[in-house]
């Protein structure tokens, strides 16, 4: 037996060694949160993702030290993975991983109360359902909007896309037709796919030169439809994409949704908290028009990965498509001012999040979270600004929200060319390791993306970034006269 396993029972830890469990992790994760500024911003995981099939375990029968473990976790495998945490992270959409949540995990796991019903747990519940009104507050929804907690931005997505196919099209929805742009993020078509609406219904449309959807195109793909007998039913809109941070014509939009009788989805995973902004409110106007929207408080709250959002305009439609009853069930709240988790989401046994989100809010209050959104708009229309006076680099996507996409310019070469120096670009600067950038593709071209979100980083850190481009494309144009700034 080891130390922990041999003190009080294996199962129930003494108080000394609870006590002890406990303080070699606050030095652990305390000591890896101040070194976040030192580790390689950029990991390459090639060879950790071929050391990793030889990771598979035997169920183990006997107890192994707690430090083994701890070593590790913390100095084996955490070094082999994208530092995410960390303030290089401009990669996909970055989060951070705001400390206090860690600590409401730990307070929320340790109380383990029932959060499903609100029987089980009232306080709790109510200070959940208190998170999901102030989400509804930041970004203009009524008072009678209602939502959940979910894991993250995809299943907010798909219980959002069955809302709305219970209530536009009730039992008989294989004729139901969805619009999206081709920007979407791919969470939304698998969602339709597992809400049961088949592939040949998705209409995939394309965007304008800004990456947005464009209301013309809309309906015209909808009165062709019509025109063929479908049944149109939801549209969904994106309020930072993924891809370049556009923002759809929300307005346009939701008027359109509205003549037509469409349900209006909007899909903020990314954006939907710059709405604390005043920028970010004025980008994303509209928005509160939406029958749905979905957040990611992982990305623009900061939060550890975990907890997403779906927000409703009305409580009913929701209600409609996740209430089940069953006799063995404690009673479930008849008062319309009061909500069943389990009435209202597809879980029922599931993790207090809400504390997540409500211990910082109460805790900090907003202002710190509006503050470093306000940051990350600046930083990102800085470097969009300093990498547009770089000879040899175009903007492909200029930021709308934080995040923006470039590459070597489109007079320097052909589209297999630019595309192979741009790829080339892109990794020696990630090479340089400071920075974590991905790529993608806006049409033909390969573009290099920089998100940014994490209340980690700052302008230290995205100088280094500009900077190790700069370099970077001195080595692959060494004749375009590139200078360092
Ligand atoms: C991240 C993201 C999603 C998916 O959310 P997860 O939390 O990763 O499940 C959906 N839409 C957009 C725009 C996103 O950025």
């Amino acid at each position: 037996m080891t130390e922990f396993a041999k003190r009080g029972t294996p199962l129930e830890p003494d108080e000394g060694a609870m006590r002890e469990l406990v303080a070699k992790v606050v030095d652990r994760v305390v000591d890896h949160i101040l070194s976040l500024p030192e580790q390689p911003g950029y990991v390459d995981t090639t060879a950790a993702i071929e050391a990793s099939k030889a990771l598979v375990e035997r169920l183990p029968t006997s107890p192994t030290p707690f430090e083994d473990l701890l070593d590790e976790l913390f100095l084996e495998h955490a070094p082999q993975s994208f530092t995410t945490a960390g303030p290089g992270y401009l990669a996909y959409v970055p989060g951070g991983g705001l400390f206090h949540s860690a600590i409401a995990d730990l307070i929320a796991d340790t109380l383990n109360r029932y959060t499903g019903v609100l029987a089980a747990a009232p306080g709790f519940v109510q200070l959940e359902r208190n998170v999901v009104r102030w989400f509804a507050e930041i970004i203009g929804y009524p008072a009678s909007s209602s939502g959940i907690l979910t894991s993250g931005g995809s299943l907010a997505n798909l219980s959002g896309i069955v809302a709305a196919r219970v209530e536009k099209l009730g039992d008989e929805f294989l004729g139901g037709i969805v619009y999206v742009s081709d920007q979407v993020h791919h969470c939304v078509s698998k969602a339709a796919r597992i809400a049961g609406i088949p592939r040949r219904n998705l209409r995939v449309l394309p965007v304008d030169e800004s990456f947005r959807l464009s209301p013309t195109v809309v309906a015209e793909a909808i009165a062709k439809d019509r025109g063929e007998g479908h049944v149109p039913f939801l549209l969904v809109a994106s309020a930072g994409t993924t891809n370049t941070g556009a923002v759809d014509p929300l307005p346009e939009l939701a008027e359109l949704a509205a003549r037509e009788r469409l349900w209006f989805h909007v899909d903020a995973a990314y954006g939907g908290f710059f709405a604390l902004t005043d920028r970010g409110r004025e980008a994303l106007a509209g928005l509160e028009r939406a029958d749905s929207i979905v957040l990611d408080p992982h990305k623009g709250l900061f939060l550890p990965y975990g907890v997403g959002a779906l927000l409703v305009r009305d409580r009913g439609p929701l209600e409609r498509a996740h209430s089940e009853r069953a006799d063995y069930m404690p009673p479930i709240q008849e008062d319309a001012d009061l909500v069943d988790p389990c009435e209202v989401s597809p879980e029922l046994s599931k993790p207090f999040r809400g504390l997540r989100v409500w211990l910082p809010f109460k805790l900090l209050g907003v202002e710190p979270f509006r503050e470093a959104l306000d940051e990350k708009l600046d930083l990102a229309f800085w470097i969009a600004d300093r990498l547009r006076e770089l000879p040899g680099i175009e903007i492909l996507a200029e930021p709308q929200l934080s995040t923006l996409a470039f590459a070597v310019d489109r007079k320097l070469g052909s589209t297999a060319e630019l595309n192979r120096l741009t790829r080339e670009l892109h990794e020696l600067t990630n090479g340089a390791g400071r920075v974590h950038l991905t790529a993608t593709r806006l049409g033909e071209r390969y573009a290099i993306r920089i998100c940014v979100v994490s209340f980690r980083t700052h302008r230290d850190r995205i100088e280094a970034c500009l900077e190790d481009i700069t370099t970077a494309l001195e080595q692959v144009l060494p004749s375009a006269g590139v200078e360092r700034r």
